[in-house]
């Protein structure tokens, strides 16, 4: 296979002329790696492919909704007859309670959901919602993870913040960032000395579970119990940021796994099977505020939209009638990260690999453990982008960033996975030849 680019490399010239970076979102622009992005054509099963030709095992996976693959079967075909059903009506449809119901059914914790059409949208309602249920203002949230565009969020953020060392945002108003509090994931102490000092005005904490957005990282022992028990200490509300984990690990969220109950929880991702949805729910009394049932105002020209509706419907009866389906990507991810780890090891590159279920990141680092943004920071980008051009050019699509996570999906087969390992081999000895030069 003769990888090449001049058709990609002269679009992305017209798409620099047009769009902010050439691209529709940051993550996108391959800006820190040695090479312009490929533009895609088409996608199917595993495999994504550009305008040039070429064909990439895909571990981006539209950064975590595609847990089936591309352009799963069921799902294309849900689209296609939702599509001549209409594409969106402006009143309640039958099939939006039916999959209302069902994300209930799988999060005991949530009593009733709200659909927009985005993660973002998801965490910025909850907040709002926070703040109305509480009568407080500040947000409590963690270094390095991400929770969407929205103002609050955007101080010492994940995702494409880390990429691009954007610390805070301009444009957000310096009184919105101080009602925004940042601690340090796995920092006891810190969340400790915050509620000491601004609880009673500590409106949520909001957290992703295991943080995905600066890389995987795990919480430490007890940690998410403490967030738990001191919200609840100091009648703050607790927002789990599923809107990558929820379906991902399990069908349901990593609340389920992790034991935690929180007050609200945001859903993206997964539940649109492909397509533009969010979703944010919680307890009964918390939800009944929102309008028209209460006084908090959230609406949307196209929430719980009929086609994204039947993509994220179809998504999830997939993902519960195949009993094995989330134990077999985990397998999968086993032997790739397993074999990945070996040939790192053989090469004596220093690294740790943080894996669960069918999500996986390296980081190239000589630190003896990750646990925080400031760990992740210490990783090094001058290897990761000479390897992530290897692999490019030997068909594999990673994130081009060393702070986004890896996808397995359902569509990987075995043969996926033994030739991804090949392009890592390959990737590692060129960079070794390319240093010792
Ligand atoms: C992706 C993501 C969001 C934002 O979702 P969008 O659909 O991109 O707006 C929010 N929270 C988490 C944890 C995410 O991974």
């Amino acid at each position: 296979m003769n990888w090449k680019n001049d058709e990609s490399n002269t679009a992305f010239q017209r798409a620099l002329q047009i769009l902010p970076g050439g691209v529709n979102s940051p993550v996108r622009a391959w800006k820190h790696m040695d090479m312009d992005p490929v533009i895609i054509e088409r996608a199917n099963g595993s495999k994504i492919y550009d305008i040039d030709g070429n064909e990439y095992i895909d571990y981006i996976a539209s950064y975590g909704p595609l847990i089936l693959g591309h352009a799963h079967p069921s799902v294309v075909n849900a689209i296609q007859s939702a599509a001549k059903r209409g594409t969106t009506y402006g009143s309640t449809s039958l099939e939006e309670i039916d999959f209302c119901q069902e994300i209930l059914e799988a999060f005991p914790a949530m009593d009733k959901i709200r659909l927009v059409n985005s993660g973002t949208e998801a965490t910025m309602s909850a907040i709002r919602l926070a703040r109305a249920y509480t009568q407080r203002d500040l947000i409590l949230k963690f270094e390095g993870c991400y929770h969407g565009h929205a103002d609050p969020f955007l101080m010492k953020a994940g995702s494409g913040l880390l990429t691009e060392r954007i610390p805070s945002s301009p444009g957000v108003p310096l009184s919105t960032a101080q009602c925004t509090l940042n601690a340090s994931f796995n920092n006891f102490e810190q969340v400790e000395t915050l509620f000491q000092h601004h609880g009673s005005h500590i409106a949520a904490i909001i957290v992703e579970p295991f943080p995905a957005n600066m890389g995987l990282l795990f919480p430490k022992e007890k940690f998410l119990q403490m967030l738990r028990e001191i919200t609840i200490q100091y009648g703050s509300l607790l927002i789990l940021d599923e809107v990558i984990s929820g379906f991902r690990f399990c069908y349901g969220g990593l609340q389920s796994i992790v034991g935690i109950e929180p007050d609200i929880t945001t859903l993206g991702k997964i539940i649109g099977g492909g397509l533009p949805i969010g979703a944010y729910g919680g307890r009964e009394e918390i939800m009944n505020l929102i309008a028209p049932q209460g006084s908090v105002y959230q609406a949307g020209t196209l929430s719980g939209n009929p086609i994204a509706v039947a993509a994220g419907r179809a998504t999830l009866m997939e993902l519960k009638n195949q009993p094995t389906l989330y134990d077999d990507i985990q397998d999968q991810t086993k032997t790739l990260t397993f074999g990945l780890d070996t040939i790192l090891q053989n090469h004596g590159i220093p690294h740790i690999l943080h894996s669960y279920g069918s999500v996986f990141s390296l980081f190239l680092t000589n630190a003896s453990s990750i646990d925080d943004y400031n760990d992740v920071l210490k990783s090094n980008e001058t290897i990761f982008s000479s390897l992530f051009t290897t692999l490019i050019k030997r068909g594999i699509m990673i994130a081009p960033s060393p702070y986004e996570v890896s996808f397995v999906s359902a569509a990987h087969t075995q043969l996926d996975i033994n030739n991804t390992l090949i392009s890592w081999e390959e990737a590692v000895t060129k960079w070794k030849q390319k240093i010792n030069v």
